[in-house]
Protein backbone atom coordinates (compact mmCIF):
# COMPACT_ATOMS: atom_id res chain seq x y z
CA UNK A 1 0.00 0.00 0.00
CA UNK A 2 3.07 2.12 0.43
CA UNK A 3 3.11 2.69 -3.40
CA UNK A 4 -0.51 3.66 -4.10
CA UNK A 5 0.14 7.09 -5.44
CA UNK A 6 -2.08 8.92 -2.60
CA UNK A 7 -1.80 12.90 -3.18
CA UNK A 8 -4.42 14.17 -0.10
CA UNK A 9 -3.39 17.36 0.17
CA UNK A 10 -4.05 20.56 -2.52
CA UNK A 11 -6.51 23.63 -3.25
CA UNK A 12 -9.46 24.42 -5.43
CA UNK A 13 -11.11 27.95 -5.70
CA UNK A 14 -13.24 27.33 -2.86
CA UNK A 15 -9.78 28.38 -1.10
CA UNK A 16 -6.50 29.89 -2.28
CA UNK A 17 -5.91 27.42 -5.02
CA UNK A 18 -6.47 28.66 -9.16
CA UNK A 19 -8.54 25.74 -9.90
CA UNK A 20 -12.15 24.77 -9.73
CA UNK A 21 -12.42 20.95 -7.90
CA UNK A 22 -13.26 19.76 -11.32
CA UNK A 23 -10.34 20.35 -12.74
CA UNK A 24 -7.94 19.31 -10.23
CA UNK A 25 -9.38 16.22 -10.27
CA UNK A 26 -8.77 15.56 -13.92
CA UNK A 27 -5.54 17.03 -13.20
CA UNK A 28 -4.74 14.66 -10.48
CA UNK A 29 -6.19 11.66 -12.49
CA UNK A 30 -3.76 12.53 -15.60
CA UNK A 31 -0.96 12.78 -13.24
CA UNK A 32 -1.58 9.12 -11.99
CA UNK A 33 -3.03 9.30 -8.70
CA UNK A 34 -5.13 6.99 -7.25
CA UNK A 35 -6.71 8.39 -3.98
CA UNK A 36 -6.93 11.53 -3.99
CA UNK A 37 -8.54 14.37 -1.54
CA UNK A 38 -9.03 17.96 -1.96
CA UNK A 39 -8.12 19.95 1.31
CA UNK A 40 -9.19 23.32 1.31
CA UNK A 41 -8.55 25.66 3.77
CA UNK A 42 -11.60 25.97 6.60
CA UNK A 43 -13.83 25.36 3.72
CA UNK A 44 -16.22 22.45 2.39
CA UNK A 45 -17.73 23.52 -0.30
CA UNK A 46 -15.64 22.09 -2.96
CA UNK A 47 -16.41 18.57 -1.45
CA UNK A 48 -19.30 17.41 -3.62
CA UNK A 49 -17.47 18.68 -6.78
CA UNK A 50 -14.55 17.11 -6.17
CA UNK A 51 -16.17 13.69 -5.15
CA UNK A 52 -18.36 13.96 -8.35
CA UNK A 53 -15.42 14.31 -10.39
CA UNK A 54 -13.05 11.54 -9.09
CA UNK A 55 -16.10 9.46 -8.88
CA UNK A 56 -16.73 10.23 -12.89
CA UNK A 57 -13.01 9.60 -13.26
CA UNK A 58 -12.97 6.05 -11.08
CA UNK A 59 -10.50 7.62 -8.97
CA UNK A 60 -10.62 7.18 -5.26
CA UNK A 61 -11.48 10.06 -3.34
CA UNK A 62 -11.59 10.37 0.67
CA UNK A 63 -12.96 14.51 1.79
CA UNK A 64 -10.58 16.50 2.56
CA UNK A 65 -9.82 19.98 4.87
CA UNK A 66 -7.11 21.89 6.30
CA UNK A 67 -8.30 23.46 9.36
CA UNK A 68 -6.18 26.57 10.77
CA UNK A 69 -5.47 25.97 14.51
CA UNK A 70 -3.33 28.53 16.99
CA UNK A 71 -0.81 26.29 19.10
CA UNK A 72 1.66 28.05 21.20
CA UNK A 73 1.90 31.37 19.14
CA UNK A 74 2.18 29.30 15.71
CA UNK A 75 -0.48 28.77 13.08
CA UNK A 76 -0.71 24.90 12.62
CA UNK A 77 -2.81 23.60 9.89
CA UNK A 78 -4.66 20.44 10.83
CA UNK A 79 -5.90 18.13 7.75
CA UNK A 80 -9.32 16.37 7.90
CA UNK A 81 -9.96 13.40 6.02
CA UNK A 82 -12.94 10.87 5.87
CA UNK A 83 -15.32 13.03 7.53
CA UNK A 84 -18.76 13.65 6.65
CA UNK A 85 -19.25 17.57 5.07
CA UNK A 86 -22.26 17.76 6.25
CA UNK A 87 -21.92 17.59 9.46
CA UNK A 88 -23.99 20.59 11.05
CA UNK A 89 -21.08 21.15 14.32
CA UNK A 90 -18.07 20.50 11.93
CA UNK A 91 -19.75 23.58 9.44
CA UNK A 92 -20.47 26.10 12.73
CA UNK A 93 -17.06 25.88 13.32
CA UNK A 94 -15.57 26.38 10.06
CA UNK A 95 -18.07 29.09 9.46
CA UNK A 96 -16.86 30.98 12.79
CA UNK A 97 -13.38 30.59 11.24
CA UNK A 98 -14.21 32.02 8.27
CA UNK A 99 -15.60 35.12 9.65
CA UNK A 100 -12.72 36.19 11.14
CA UNK A 101 -10.68 35.90 7.87
CA UNK A 102 -12.85 39.30 6.41
CA UNK A 103 -11.77 41.24 9.44
CA UNK A 104 -8.42 39.67 9.29
CA UNK A 105 -7.95 40.87 5.69
CA UNK A 106 -9.34 44.49 6.45
CA UNK A 107 -6.37 44.38 8.84
CA UNK A 108 -3.97 43.31 6.47
CA UNK A 109 -4.92 45.85 4.02
CA UNK A 110 -4.51 48.98 6.58
CA UNK A 111 -1.27 47.47 7.73
CA UNK A 112 0.21 47.58 3.74
CA UNK A 113 -1.34 50.77 3.03
CA UNK A 114 1.05 52.19 6.13
CA UNK A 115 3.75 49.92 3.72
CA UNK A 116 3.17 52.24 0.75
CA UNK A 117 0.65 49.77 -0.88
CA UNK A 118 -2.96 50.87 -0.80
CA UNK A 119 -6.18 48.82 -1.79
CA UNK A 120 -4.34 45.57 -1.19
CA UNK A 121 -7.54 44.34 0.67
CA UNK A 122 -9.84 45.29 -1.89
CA UNK A 123 -7.07 43.82 -4.72
CA UNK A 124 -7.26 40.56 -3.12
CA UNK A 125 -10.41 40.11 -2.15
CA UNK A 126 -11.16 40.55 -6.06
CA UNK A 127 -9.19 37.63 -6.71
CA UNK A 128 -11.03 35.38 -4.21
CA UNK A 129 -13.37 33.17 -5.62
CA UNK A 130 -14.96 32.50 -2.16
CA UNK A 131 -15.10 35.87 -0.23
CA UNK A 132 -15.11 34.52 3.26
CA UNK A 133 -11.64 32.57 2.32
CA UNK A 134 -9.63 35.38 1.49
CA UNK A 135 -6.17 34.76 2.48
CA UNK A 136 -2.22 35.40 2.37
CA UNK A 137 -2.31 33.84 -1.29
CA UNK A 138 -5.15 36.15 -2.15
CA UNK A 139 -2.81 39.55 -1.04
CA UNK A 140 0.34 38.00 -2.17
CA UNK A 141 -1.12 37.43 -5.80
CA UNK A 142 -2.32 40.66 -5.75
CA UNK A 143 1.07 42.25 -5.05
CA UNK A 144 2.19 40.15 -8.09
CA UNK A 145 -0.15 41.53 -10.11
CA UNK A 146 0.28 45.20 -9.37
CA UNK A 147 3.62 44.70 -9.78
CA UNK A 148 4.77 45.55 -6.28
CA UNK A 149 6.53 42.17 -5.83
CA UNK A 150 8.10 39.81 -8.64
CA UNK A 151 6.87 36.47 -6.99
CA UNK A 152 4.41 35.19 -4.49
CA UNK A 153 7.55 34.06 -2.64
CA UNK A 154 9.10 37.25 -2.84
CA UNK A 155 5.77 38.53 -1.40
CA UNK A 156 5.82 36.37 1.71
CA UNK A 157 9.64 37.34 1.97
CA UNK A 158 9.15 40.92 2.52
CA UNK A 159 5.20 41.58 3.50
CA UNK A 160 3.70 38.67 4.89
CA UNK A 161 5.41 36.55 7.25
CA UNK A 162 5.07 37.24 10.50
CA UNK A 163 7.32 40.52 11.93
CA UNK A 164 6.70 41.99 8.09
CA UNK A 165 4.71 44.94 7.38
CA UNK A 166 1.38 42.94 6.27
CA UNK A 167 1.47 40.23 8.94
CA UNK A 168 -1.72 40.68 11.33
CA UNK A 169 -1.57 37.94 14.17
CA UNK A 170 -4.90 35.67 13.86
CA UNK A 171 -6.59 33.69 16.55
CA UNK A 172 -7.66 30.32 14.83
CA UNK A 173 -9.05 27.38 15.97
CA UNK A 174 -8.09 25.82 19.00
CA UNK A 175 -6.27 22.20 18.44
CA UNK A 176 -8.84 20.02 20.83
CA UNK A 177 -11.63 22.01 19.29
CA UNK A 178 -10.58 21.33 15.68
CA UNK A 179 -10.08 17.83 16.35
CA UNK A 180 -13.44 17.58 18.30
CA UNK A 181 -15.02 18.94 14.83
CA UNK A 182 -13.46 16.44 12.67
CA UNK A 183 -13.55 13.60 14.86
CA UNK A 184 -17.70 14.38 15.40
CA UNK A 185 -18.13 14.35 11.95
CA UNK A 186 -16.76 10.68 11.44
CA UNK A 187 -13.31 12.03 9.95
CA UNK A 188 -9.64 11.58 11.21
CA UNK A 189 -6.95 13.92 11.58
CA UNK A 190 -3.09 14.80 10.27
CA UNK A 191 -0.58 17.60 11.40
CA UNK A 192 0.14 19.06 7.84
CA UNK A 193 3.96 19.99 6.57
CA UNK A 194 5.21 19.69 10.22
CA UNK A 195 8.35 21.05 9.45
CA UNK A 196 7.38 24.49 8.04
CA UNK A 197 6.53 25.48 12.06
CA UNK A 198 8.62 27.66 14.30
CA UNK A 199 9.04 25.80 16.99
CA UNK A 200 11.52 24.82 19.73
CA UNK A 201 11.88 20.74 20.09
CA UNK A 202 9.76 21.37 23.14
CA UNK A 203 7.07 23.37 21.27
CA UNK A 204 6.94 20.05 18.74
CA UNK A 205 7.15 17.71 21.23
CA UNK A 206 3.81 19.29 23.13
CA UNK A 207 1.87 19.70 19.46
CA UNK A 208 2.83 15.79 18.84
CA UNK A 209 1.80 14.51 22.39
CA UNK A 210 -1.87 16.95 22.28
CA UNK A 211 -2.64 16.08 18.98
CA UNK A 212 -2.55 12.62 19.90
CA UNK A 213 -4.00 12.94 23.50
CA UNK A 214 -6.83 14.57 21.58
CA UNK A 215 -6.93 11.86 19.48
CA UNK A 216 -5.42 12.41 16.13
CA UNK A 217 -4.17 9.42 14.15
CA UNK A 218 -1.58 10.87 11.04
CA UNK A 219 0.98 13.59 10.21
CA UNK A 220 2.33 14.57 7.00
CA UNK A 221 5.34 12.37 6.54
CA UNK A 222 5.83 13.38 2.76
CA UNK A 223 4.47 16.60 0.94
CA UNK A 224 5.39 19.09 -1.24
CA UNK A 225 7.03 21.38 1.30
CA UNK A 226 9.24 18.56 2.90
CA UNK A 227 13.12 18.38 1.90
CA UNK A 228 14.45 14.59 2.13
CA UNK A 229 15.87 14.97 5.65
CA UNK A 230 12.52 16.19 7.39
CA UNK A 231 10.49 13.62 5.31
CA UNK A 232 13.01 11.46 7.52
CA UNK A 233 12.93 13.33 10.53
CA UNK A 234 8.57 12.92 10.18
CA UNK A 235 9.01 9.51 9.39
CA UNK A 236 10.88 8.96 13.00
CA UNK A 237 8.34 11.11 14.67
CA UNK A 238 5.37 9.00 12.89
CA UNK A 239 6.84 6.10 14.71
CA UNK A 240 7.62 7.29 18.30
CA UNK A 241 4.25 8.74 18.32
CA UNK A 242 2.25 6.05 16.82
CA UNK A 243 0.85 8.03 14.54
CA UNK A 244 -0.27 6.49 10.92
CA UNK A 245 1.58 8.60 7.81
CA UNK A 246 0.33 11.03 4.82
CA UNK A 247 1.46 12.26 1.43
CA UNK A 248 0.19 15.22 -0.43
CA UNK A 249 1.51 17.81 -3.05
CA UNK A 250 -0.37 21.01 -1.16
CA UNK A 251 -1.01 21.88 -4.72
CA UNK A 252 -2.23 25.50 -5.10
CA UNK A 253 -1.52 26.85 -8.95
CA UNK A 254 0.45 25.47 -11.98
CA UNK A 255 2.80 28.54 -11.83
CA UNK A 256 2.81 28.90 -8.03
CA UNK A 257 3.11 24.95 -6.86
CA UNK A 258 6.84 23.73 -6.69
CA UNK A 259 5.30 20.27 -6.49
CA UNK A 260 2.77 19.46 -9.16
CA UNK A 261 -0.28 17.13 -8.11
CA UNK A 262 0.35 13.24 -7.70
CA UNK A 263 4.73 13.76 -8.13
CA UNK A 264 5.85 12.63 -4.62
CA UNK A 265 8.43 10.62 -3.46
CA UNK A 266 6.81 6.91 -2.15
CA UNK A 267 6.24 7.34 2.08
CA UNK A 268 8.99 5.68 3.48
CA UNK A 269 9.46 2.06 4.10
CA UNK A 270 8.98 1.71 7.78
CA UNK A 271 5.93 4.28 8.40
CA UNK A 272 2.61 2.88 7.67
CA UNK A 273 0.36 4.49 5.37
CA UNK A 274 -2.77 6.61 6.37
CA UNK A 275 -4.58 4.94 3.62
CA UNK A 276 -4.84 1.66 5.60
CA UNK A 277 -7.61 3.10 7.60
CA UNK A 278 -9.35 2.72 4.06
CA UNK A 279 -7.79 -1.04 2.74
CA UNK A 280 -11.65 -2.21 2.88
CA UNK A 281 -12.92 -0.21 0.65
CA UNK A 282 -9.42 0.11 -1.87
CA UNK A 283 -9.46 -3.38 -1.36
CA UNK A 284 -9.81 -5.25 -4.78
CA UNK A 285 -7.98 -2.42 -6.49
CA UNK A 286 -4.08 -2.06 -6.76
CA UNK A 287 -1.65 0.19 -8.09
CA UNK A 288 -0.33 -0.17 -11.39
CA UNK A 289 2.58 -2.13 -12.56
CA UNK A 290 5.45 -0.43 -13.73
CA UNK A 291 5.09 -0.18 -17.80
CA UNK A 292 1.82 -1.39 -17.49
CA UNK A 293 -0.09 -0.10 -20.93
CA UNK A 294 -3.50 1.70 -20.45
CA UNK A 295 -4.74 3.98 -17.21
CA UNK A 296 -3.79 3.10 -13.91
CA UNK A 297 -6.66 0.80 -12.89
CA UNK A 298 -9.68 2.56 -11.39
CA UNK A 299 -9.96 2.76 -7.19
CA UNK A 300 -12.39 2.52 -4.87
CA UNK A 301 -14.77 5.19 -5.62
CA UNK A 302 -17.10 3.90 -8.04
CA UNK A 303 -17.42 0.74 -5.79
CA UNK A 304 -18.44 3.02 -2.41
CA UNK A 305 -21.43 4.85 -3.10
CA UNK A 306 -21.00 6.68 0.19
CA UNK A 307 -22.00 9.97 0.01
CA UNK A 308 -19.79 11.69 2.73
CA UNK A 309 -16.43 9.61 2.73
CA UNK A 310 -14.24 6.63 2.92
CA UNK A 311 -15.35 5.71 5.82
CA UNK A 312 -12.39 5.85 8.27
CA UNK A 313 -13.45 3.09 10.72
P1 LIG B 1 -3.64 32.30 5.47
O1 LIG B 1 -4.44 31.07 5.79
O2 LIG B 1 -4.48 33.44 4.96
O3 LIG B 1 -2.71 32.71 6.59
O4 LIG B 1 -2.72 31.93 4.23
C1 LIG B 1 -1.83 30.84 4.35
C2 LIG B 1 -1.45 30.38 2.96
O5 LIG B 1 -0.43 31.20 2.45
C3 LIG B 1 -0.86 28.99 2.96
O6 LIG B 1 -1.85 28.02 2.94
C4 LIG B 1 -0.05 28.99 1.70
O7 LIG B 1 -0.91 28.73 0.61
C5 LIG B 1 0.41 30.42 1.60
N1 LIG B 1 1.79 30.61 2.06
C6 LIG B 1 2.24 30.68 3.32
N2 LIG B 1 3.58 30.90 3.34
C7 LIG B 1 3.97 30.97 2.05
C8 LIG B 1 5.22 31.20 1.38
N3 LIG B 1 6.36 31.40 2.06
N4 LIG B 1 5.24 31.21 0.02
C9 LIG B 1 4.10 31.02 -0.69
N5 LIG B 1 2.90 30.81 -0.12
C10 LIG B 1 2.83 30.77 1.22
MN1 LIG C 1 -2.89 27.75 1.01
MN1 LIG D 1 -0.90 24.52 5.10
MN1 LIG E 1 -2.37 23.38 2.20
Amino acid sequence: MHLLNADLHCHSTASDGSLSPGALAQRAHAAGVQLWSLTDHDEVAGQRAAREAAEALGMAYVSGIEVSVSFAGETVHILGFGYDPDNAELQAGLAALRAGRIARAQQMGESLARAGIPRAYEGALALAPNPELVSRTHFARFLVDSGHCGSVHEVFSRFLKEGKPGFVPHRWAGLGEALRWLHGAGGVAAIAHPARYRFTPTEEFALFSEFQAHGGRAVEVTCGSHFPDEVAKYADMALEFDLLASRGSDFHAPDESRTPLGALPDLPGRVTPLWTLWADSLAGRRPPRAGEPGPAPALVAAANPAPSAISAS
